[in-house]
């Protein structure tokens, strides 16, 4: 039997539909799966591309079935099955093949398992994959960290398999080691960030207006509903009711006021919101990328992410054409997001004051406003922590207009 190009480890949700978008892209392909009647399942499922698919019950089997050099895709529950896997293929694997593991890992550990496995013969790429079921089977957005020799060896399937946006593939190589799972980690941030914001403006879509009333007037409450629905609350339900007993329900006050003009700033305030969350993202990213000197290449990033993913959004683009345009530190300083910025903070601060007076939970957008606030804010109040901790620590501080270390007339102070 022929050969097959590469292989795959898994066969959930994830590692299933990868591995039929994989086989219809044209590569033909080996899985195995720890459980045996979920590959009997996969390849019953697998239709026209059945041809495409090799099953195998055993590593060995698996292995012998790919031709070498052999890429190898894991895509197991993160964490110990992900080192298990790895030891149990380091018996039936040769040199120059390539172990990718493309669940939801831990950065810090694909940089360990990078450095377990530097000499062994064996090639490791740690590889963040976006966009759930419906991504994986059709066009994920695909963020690799390895070396960019590894990714040249792997580039073709991966960018035939990746989303498209206007033609231009969303996987990328952005790094050594871990960056391509710290990006995804990153993504995931900004993702519950986004479905929390909008859970938020849900909330006074709901208790502050009426649901009703959005639906009439043409609010895809059902989306925002959907994404309520993901989100994970349940688990201090019983510490909300007892607080609610202990402070009793006062419940969220309806808004009045002009209804159309509201609506328009929930829907300005969401946006800010979201610039807010990925500016922050990018930030963190910036910083990473010293931290472990990944030089990520920010404007691929959020080229990879304007398709397949699920934070895919119009806005990608824009921030793709501001990091290429040289944006180099925060994307609130990006010419085309202060304009932006500038129409859409008015409408976030009302819907926090409005939400906040009406006693409606806002923790996301409030966040986002006051980092907005602090970040634009040339002179800052940390002079007084620093006043304090010269107090309580006699740490010094600095002054402004004059060099040199400065201690305050507090006498010896307080312990600290
Ligand atoms: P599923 O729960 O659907 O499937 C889990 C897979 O892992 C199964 O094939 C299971 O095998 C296998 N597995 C679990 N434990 C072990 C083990 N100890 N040894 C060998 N195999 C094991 O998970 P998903 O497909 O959703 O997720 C897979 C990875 O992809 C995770 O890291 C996840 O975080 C990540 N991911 C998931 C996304 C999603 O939307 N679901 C999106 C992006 C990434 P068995 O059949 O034998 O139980």
């Amino acid at each position: 039997m022929e050969k097959a190009e590469i292989g795959l480890i898994g066969l959930g949700t994830m590692g299933s539909n990868l591995a039929l978008n994989i086989a219809e892209h044209g590569h033909r392909i080996a899985v195995f799966n720890r459980t045996r009647a979920r590959t009997d399942a996969f390849v019953e499922n697998s239709g026209a591309l059945r041809d495409m698919v090799v099953p195998c019950y055993s590593l060995e089997e698996l292995a012998a079935a790919i031709r070498p050099p052999r890429p190898l895709i894991i895509m197991v529950l993160a964490g110990k099955p992900v080192d298990e896997q790895i030891e149990a293929l380091r018996g039936v694997l040769s040199d120059n093949d390539i172990v990718i593991d493309a669940g939801n890992a831990n950065f810090r550990d694909t940089m360990r398992r990078f450095s377990e496995l530097s000499g062994s013969g064996l090639t490791f790429i740690g590889m963040g994959v976006s966009g759930g079921e419906e991504g994986a089977r059709h066009g994920p957005s695909i963020m690799v960290g390895g070396t960019e020799d590894s990714w040249k060896r792997v580039e073709k399937v991966l960018t035939a398999i990746s989303a498209k946006f206007k033609d231009e593939p969303c996987a990328a190589w952005l790094g050594t080691d871990g960056a391509g799972h710290f990006v995804k980690t990153i993504h995931n941030g900004i993702e519950y960030a986004d479905m929390q914001m909008i859970a938020e403006i849900y909330g006074i879509l709901r208790d502050g207006l009426g649901v009703i009333e959005a639906q009439q007037l043409g609010i895809p409450a059902t989306a925002i509903e959907a994404a309520v629905a993901a989100r994970v609350l349940s688990s201090i339900k019983d510490e909300r009711q007892a607080a609610e007993k202990a402070y009793g329900n006062i419940g969220v006050t309806r808004i009045s006021g002009d209804k159309d003009a509201l609506l328009k700033d929930l829907e300005l305030a969401l946006f800010a919101g979201k610039i807010a969350a990925y500016a922050q993202g990018f930030a963190v990213m910036s910083g990473a990328s010293k931290e472990f000197n990944w030089n990520l290449p920010m404007p691929t990033i959020a080229k990879i992410w304007r398709a397949g993913c699920i934070i895919r959004s119009q806005m990608l683009d824009t921030m793709a054409e501001a990091f290429s345009g040289g944006a180099s530190t925060n994307l609130l300083m990006a010419p085309a997001f202060i304009s932006l910025m500038q129409e859409a903070h008015p409408s976030l601060r009302r819907v926090v004051a409005r939400a906040s007076e009406a006693g409606a939970p806002v923790p996301a957008l409030s966040s986002a406003l006051a980092y907005f606030d602090s970040y634009r804010q040339g002179r800052g109040t940390s002079n007084l922590i620093q006043a304090q901790r010269d107090f309580f620590g006699a740490h010094g501080f600095e002054r402004i207009g004059e060099q040199g270390a400065f201690h305050g007339p507090w006498g010896s102070g307080a312990a600290g």
